[in-house]
């Protein structure tokens, strides 16, 4: 064996996992490999200027590379198990608050220290929400901002380079199971560990997949949350961002019964398109440092979509419908509420007529021609509800951007440990299904390097 453990992933899920491994074993042999490029080489072409869309390179400089998915990202650390996954379904509830709060304290301890943990559980906020037929989600928050984020992730590469073994761009091909271990394939070249622990997240999910399979390790799908993200003057959010910085409001739609939900809010901050898997969805994120604030704060609005036997695949009902929004607009449309509801495309002079500047330059369209009506009626009524706790956001210039999907990777068959049932062989983060955010997605690391290498009293 070259190796005690072998982790497939550099994000949070698989730098976790190396990072604790050695807070219990500090000799133990680590290799991480990652298709990705080191932090300091990941770039995305886009400038806005020559590069105005995505030019689909070999690695995506915003999903893959040294701190995977989350490294541009807007560095939100939600400590929850209300949202995030469902890491608390296999190791408890209280175990995994814990572990969030632990990877907390790792987050402040490499550069996080003056950045702000808000907190949403005795707030008057709840009850506004609530007379208006809104749900606000309890959560503590951790926002590190892009800025900070990053200088974090810097400081745990420095930290760890010594250590483990990192192979960047290196892409597995292939994981095999020994009688006693497992071996790795990266083109001609091949690594051997005693353990494993794949951490491949979403970029991987189709990899997980065809890996599952060889490995004949069962798997589910039937989740896909298609929406779009909604831009807005900061000061109609503000009530509630300034106290609680990200809210999760839920709501149940009176006509479907289907739930949305507000996702990844951004105070003052900027709409982005990404690229994943070849398809471009729209995304946000806002800066810790208040000279990089915009005057718009976005947020998603999501409406769940569950499926049920025989439809097995919902990521790719979810990227047909991106698909869709590519094909009309070349990449992300965007639509004025007005326009919306009066039946009618936003035009670029509409836009630029607007009250409101967009911070992504996106295609002026008609969302009513690529999503779905039971989605789009959905997105509609909760836009109504919100206005009610947060008037202004029902304006005629509202900014809609889509289509914003949320892609759920596979449920990936996995113990109490998050362990297949090849012995030794972990699936963790979100490329397992069983997480879908930072915080999770880390603390599912933690937790299986405990499980492997901590000292039982
Ligand atoms: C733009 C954006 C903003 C986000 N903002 C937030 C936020 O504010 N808060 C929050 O909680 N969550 C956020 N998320 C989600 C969050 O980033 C993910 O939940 C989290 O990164 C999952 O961690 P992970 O380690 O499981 O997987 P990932 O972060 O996806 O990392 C997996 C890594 O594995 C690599 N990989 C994949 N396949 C292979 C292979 N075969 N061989 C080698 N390497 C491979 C990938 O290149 C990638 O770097 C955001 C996501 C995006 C895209």
């Amino acid at each position: 064996m070259n190796y005690d453990l072998l982790i497939v992933g550099a994000g949070p899920g698989g730098i976790f996992a190396a990072y604790e491994a050695l807070q219990h074993q500090p000799d133990l042999k680590i290799a991480v490999f990652e298709m990705g490029n080191a932090l300091e080489k990941r770039h995305c072409p886009i400038d806005g200027v020559k590069i105005k869309s995505c030019i689909h390179c070999a690695t995506c400089g915003i999903m893959n590379g040294f701190g995977g998915a989350g490294a541009f990202s807007d560095g939100k650390y939600n400590i929850t198990n209300q949202f995030g996954g469902t890491l608390y379904q296999h190791i408890g509830h209280k175990q995994a608050i814990d572990l969030m709060q632990y990877v907390d304290e790792i987050n402040v301890k490499f550069g996080g220290a003056n950045t702000k943990l808000y907190s949403n559980t005795n707030t008057h906020l709840k009850k506004l929400c609530l007379q208006n037929d809104l749900h606000l989600l309890e959560a503590q928050v951790r926002h590190l901002g892009t800025d900070i984020n990053y200088i974090v992730l810097e400081n745990l590469f420095n930290a760890l380079k010594d250590h483990v073994d990192f192979y960047f761009r290196t892409h597995i091909d292939k994981v095999e199971a020994l009688t006693e271990g497992y071996r790795v394939y990266a083109k001609d070249t091949t690594y051997e560990g005693k353990k494993c622990i794949i951490a491949t997240g979403r970029s991987g999910s189709k990899w997980m997949e065809s890996i599952c399979q060889a490995l004949d390790i069962q798997t589910k799908s039937n989740r896909v949350d298609i929406g779009v993200r909604v831009e807005i003057p900061a000061e109609v959010f503000s009530h509630l961002t300034d106290e609680l910085y990200e809210s999760k409001i839920v709501y149940r739609t009176k006509k479907f019964q289907d739930l949305v939900r507000t996702f990844c809010m951004n105070p003052k901050g900027v709409v982005v398109s990404e690229n994943t898997n070849g398809i471009i969805t729209v995304n946000g994120h806002s800066y810790d440092d208040p000279e990089k604030y915009t005057e718009n704060t976005n947020f998603a609005l999501l409406v769940s979509n569950h499926f049920s036997e025989p439809f097995k695949d919902s990521n790719e009902y979810g990227e047909s419908v991106a698909r869709l929004s590519n094909m009309l607009g070349g990449g992300v449309l965007v639509q004025r509420f007005g326009d919306l509801i009066r039946g009618q495309r936003s035009t670029p002079s509409r836009i630029a007529n607007s009250f409101l500047t967009p911070t992504l330059s996106a295609t002026p369209g008609d969302l009513s021609l690529v999503i779905p009506k039971r989605q789009l009626d959905g997105i509609i009524e909760m836009i109504y509800a919100l206005d009610k706790v947060a008037p202004g956001t029902a304006n005629d210039s509202t900014l809609l951007y889509g289509v914003e999907v949320k892609f759920y990777n596979l449920d990936v068959d996995v113990d109490e440990n998050l362990e297949t049932k090849h012995k030794g062989l972990f699936v963790i983060g979100d490329c397992s299904g069983v997480t879908h955010s930072l915080s999770h997605a880390s603390a599912s690391g933690v937790y299986v390097a405990r499980y492997l290498y901590k000292q039982k009293d």
